[in-house]
């Protein structure tokens, strides 16, 4: 059994923690407040808290604001050494919340919900170089790489001199009048096109075989 305390409402802020939603390991962190203060917990994220919130009290760090509206975790933030292991999940967890803005948001996140990281940053900008997301967003666009174009392409010659050839269709079109009604046929078309003029010619084809494409080109 352990002997639990209520935390008031205005302390909740120095009892807080991170653990994951539904405590799936998996899950992205969020940040809790104890209502209760638990006794005899070794690990207790919240006695870590409180006995940082302790000693920055008195160190008596950010001590002149005691006039300021500010809320307590902004005018007596806890310090954090800016090469623990925790300053770097802080920092990721502020990125996270900030939308993977840049380092100012990033900080100002981290100092406006109560965290101090002495150089952050320089843990900022290492977690923000590493963070894959924003290089994602901030690379520089790709470019397509053009080759020039062939001399059949620019070397001038008579109309129709070099082409290229496509074929499109097939249209449905009336072929003729019978008693009953009227007679269906398809139609394609051959598309020649200039290679240095670009000019086109187009030769109606009346079916896809190779003995109307030569005709075509006659
Ligand atoms: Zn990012």
């Amino acid at each position: 059994m352990f002997y639990r305390l209520i935390v008031t409402e205005d302390h909740r802020d120095f009892l807080r923690f991170f653990w994951y939603r539904n405590s799936d390991p998996n899950e992205e962190l969020i940040e809790y407040r104890m209502k209760v203060h638990v006794f005899g917990n070794t690990p207790s994220p919240a006695v870590a808290m409180y006995g940082s919130q302790k000693t920055v009290e008195n160190a008596n760090v950010g001590g002149c604001l005691s006039q300021s509206p500010l809320p307590i975790t902004q005018k007596q933030p806890i310090i954090i050494d800016r090469k623990s292991h925790a300053a770097i999940l802080l920092v990721r967890h502020y990125h996270e919340r900030v939308q993977h803005q840049g380092r100012v948001f990033t900080e100002a996140a981290l100092r406006s919900h109560g965290f101090w990281i002495i150089g952050a940053l320089k843990i900022i900008n290492s977690v923000l170089h590493k963070c894959v997301i924003c290089r994602k967003l901030r690379r520089p666009s790709s470019q397509q790489i053009m080759t020039d174009l062939p001399a059949d392409r620019v070397v001038p010659s008579p109309p129709f001199t070099i082409v290229g050839v496509d074929v499109f269709g097939p249209w449905n079109i009336v072929a003729r009048r019978t008693r009953g009604g009227l007679a269906h046929s398809k139609r394609w078309a051959v598309l020649f096109s200039c290679l240095t003029s670009r000019a086109i010619h187009i030769a109606v084809i009346e079916e896809l075989s190779s003995s109307t494409f030569i005709n075509a080109l006659a």
